[in-house]
């Protein structure tokens, strides 16, 4: 629609788009506003949308991906939970536990990020393990401690849903629900969180390309939930000294292709701690609007990713280097 479109004229539209059975997404700009048609090519093509009062230009979406394209929202899109926020100069830096042990461990985890500026608790409850044979996660109870650290902290809590039978139980307790890289492409549980009115962290498959990663969300927004962000977190290559190879360049490559803000995992993808700030820094600097780093009081005794866990004791230093550079980046911490 024109700059000088009135909202009677973008009413207008939608309702005719609408009669045509085409649905329409609205998104208001500071300059104009963009509607969204999404439906048959043939019959859109047959509405006379150029001739309707207000509107300035019909262009077709050639991507396969619409909703998250940054074609429909020229704005980034701002994340928000608990007074937090992702996106659009604002970054996000979460950090906790790989997985919820006991009491003690999260809440010691969820002290220390905490102190140390972190501004969400991450923690898994229900584990996608590779092996039947290690430990899955706590589940419900892990999710009760989650929520203690909330109460205690005010970090509201990010952790994975991995079974559409455990919707209830997780989204009771996170403030932003977690699919995890296995399960990407689970299109039935993707348009569950789409029709849940909280924030989704969508990562990335290891084996995922950046389209795919678009597709997905695609599947999240298309129900109607626009609070989605992007995880990269390495993918499977021939490379063998880091547990996943990062894929920097998808950073920019996202950030161009769509408006939803996209964060980094160096954990998963480096395997090894000391190898987390380095990839953590190259992700800042790529442009990415956060990360979402693991920390534990002990790594050694770690039920799970003892190896990449940062020590708590070390995770002060770590968070001060990342929001410089963060900083630097035009960044303010979210
Ligand atoms: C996690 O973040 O806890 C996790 C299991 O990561 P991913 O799904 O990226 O492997
Ligand atoms: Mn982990």
């Amino acid at each position: 629609m024109g700059a000088a479109a009135t909202p009677d004229q973008v009413d207008e539209v939608v309702s005719r788009l609408a009669e045509a059975g085409v649905h329409a997404h609205v998104t208001p700009g500071k300059d104009a506003t963009v509607i969204g048609a999404i439906g048959e090519r043939e019959l859109l093509a047959s509405l006379p949308l150029e001739g309707f009062p207000g509107v300035d230009q019909v262009l077709p979406i050639l991507k396969p991906y619409k909703l998250v394209s940054r074609e429909i929202s020229p704005e980034t899109t701002v994340v928000a939970s608990r007074g937090r926020r992702i996106g659009d100069g604002y970054f996000g830096l979460i950090a906790g536990p790989c997985t919820v042990e006991y009491r003690e461990q999260t809440l010691e985890t969820a002290r220390a990020v905490h102190a140390a500026g972190a501004t969400m608790l991450r923690g898994g409850a229900f584990k996608p393990r590779t092996s039947p044979y290690t430990f899955q996660g706590l589940g419900v109870e892990a999710l009760e401690i989650l929520a203690e650290a909330r109460d205690e902290t005010g970090l509201p809590v990010v952790t994975e849903l991995m079974d559409p039978r455990d919707v209830e139980a997780v989204l009771g307790t996170a403030d932003v629900i977690q699919i995890g890289a296995r399960n990407m492409q689970n299109f039935t549980l993707l348009a569950e969180v789409g029709r849940a009115e909280k924030p989704v962290l969508l990562k990335r498959g290891p084996s995922a390309s950046v389209e795919e990663l678009l597709m997905a969300a695609e599947y999240v927004v298309r129900e109607g939930n626009q609070q989605v962000v992007l995880c990269e977190r390495g993918i499977r290559t021939f490379e063998r000294s880091t547990r996943y190879t990062l894929d920097i360049g998808a950073i920019p490559v996202l950030k161009t292709e769509t408006h939803l803000p996209v964060i980094v995992d160096p954990s998963h993808a480096a395997g090894k701690r000391e190898l987390v700030p380095a990839l953590a820094r190259a992700a800042v600097a790529a442009g990415a609007d956060g990360i979402i780093v693991e920390a534990h009081p002990a790594p050694d005794e770690a039920l799970c990713d003892g190896p990449q866990l940062i020590p708590t004791a070390e995770f002060e230093a770590f968070a001060d280097e990342i929001r410089a550079l963060a900083s630097l980046m035009g960044k303010v911490i979210g």
